[in-house]
């Protein structure tokens, strides 16, 4: 019996998607430069609490642009979890600063801010947190811990848009935060990003990061090195329209993690998300599991490949930014190990969790996991 795959993303778009698009189009504004961009950096930045929104061309520049913007670079050191996207590690590797990582909790997958502390050193600038898969990171203690050392946070929101914690937007606790509009992503332009900020000196800069630090006059005559990171009013147009709808794709994507929940939670030795914490209800921007110790030496990758034949798409955990081989060779982290980012690398994966998923596809997907897991 053959049936459709289930891709483990697939966004939704509608008319109005396609109306914004076809202005751009038949007006022939379709460069960065185009009202869409500024709709689109207004809206964002209204709906999460922040003065400026700067598109950019993706969610991993956004963090380069942040590090930048920061005056982060020899000498500094940034502390962040090593379980995330490299793009977050890159941009401090980049910038000739020194990413110093901290272990996961093994319950949200976030960075364990118990750790932070004990990794500050004099050179500290900043603490970049990293929201994991669907619940925030634990905000309150990082925030005293900022405080107190004087210390930037910067904070790389692309999974949590439309979340919050405590009652408050995430994308709106950092000195500068970051979104991805990738995809999967809550929102999604194809390719695209931006950068949050809330001081007019600081989001002038990243402006001028994004466009080569352009000068208004002399126009080709530069003080300094930037980027060509900017937005096309095309993706921005998607984006206007996605941000519309942005409150049903955070209800639909909490309905598709209860779903899971229901359907998933008979199957023993698995962990699934939690539900919610004291500060936040899961969003679900992934539904991850973590193959339990009791199933001894199964790894992720042999469930995976299980699920695939069953026509089910997955995706591995992100890979810990300590055991990744391109900083092994720059000698970075050292005989450094992180136990839980190195456990739930191995033993985690996630399920199709796209916004167009159908209830006959999550049933379909739960089938296939009673049959792997039996
Ligand atoms: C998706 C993602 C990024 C990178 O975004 P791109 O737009 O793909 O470059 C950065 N950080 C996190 C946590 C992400 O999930």
């Amino acid at each position: 019996m053959s049936s459709e795959f289930i891709p483990v993303n697939t966004p939704l778009f509608g008319k109005v998607e396609e109306n914004y698009v076809l202005d751009c189009i038949r007006t022939g504004w379709i460069s960065s430069e185009g009202e869409y961009v500024n709709r689109f950096e207004s809206g964002v930045a209204r709906a999460l609490g922040r003065t400026y929104g700067i598109a950019v061309a993706n969610g991993s520049v956004a963090i380069d642009v942040a590090i930048a913007a920061l005056g982060i670079g020899p000498g500094d050191e940034v502390i962040m979890p090593t379980f995330t996207i490299i793009s977050c590690a890159s941009a401090i590797v980049r910038a000739g600063a020194i990413p110093v990582l901290v272990d996961s909790d093994p319950h949200t997958w976030n960075m364990d801010t118990n750790q932070i502390e004990s990794r500050i050193t004099a050179k500290t600038r900043a603490i970049m947190v990293v929201h994991i898969y669907g619940l925030p990171v634990d905000m309150s203690p990082v925030q005293e811990i900022a405080e107190k050392f004087g210390l930037f946070i910067i904070e790389d929101a692309a999974e949590m848009i439309g979340q919050t914690y405590k009652g408050k937007q995430c994308g709106s606790f950092g000195q500068i935060s970051t979104l991805s509009f990738y995809p999967n992503k809550h929102i999604t332009t194809g390719e695209g990003g931006m950068v949050l900020v809330d001081n007019d000196s600081l989001s002038e800069r990243c402006k001028s990061l994004r466009n080569l630090c352009f000068k208004a006059n002399p126009r080709f005559v530069h003080d300094e090195l930037g980027w060509n990171f900017r937005m096309t009013n095309l993706q921005a147009a998607v984006g206007v329209a996605q941000l519309e709808r942005l409150d049903e794709t955070v209800a639909r994507k909490r309905e598709i993690g209860d779903l899971y929940n229901n359907l998933l939670c008979d199957i023993g030795g698995i962990q699934l998300p939690l539900p919610n914490t004291d500060y936040a209800k899961n969003i679900y921007w992934v539904y991850g599991i973590v193959i339990k110790a009791e199933y001894g030496e199964l790894l992720a990758s042999d469930i995976m490949s299980k699920l695939a034949k069953n026509r089910v798409g997955t995706r591995p955990f992100f890979w810990p930014m300590h055991e990744q081989p391109v900083f092994q060779k720059l000698g970075l982290f050292k005989g450094e190990t992180y136990p839980v980012a190195e456990y739930i690398a191995r033993k985690g994966f996630y399920l199709p969790s796209g916004v167009a998923l159908t209830q006959s596809q999550i049933e379909s997907v739960s089938k296939a996991m009673h049959e792997v897991f039996s």
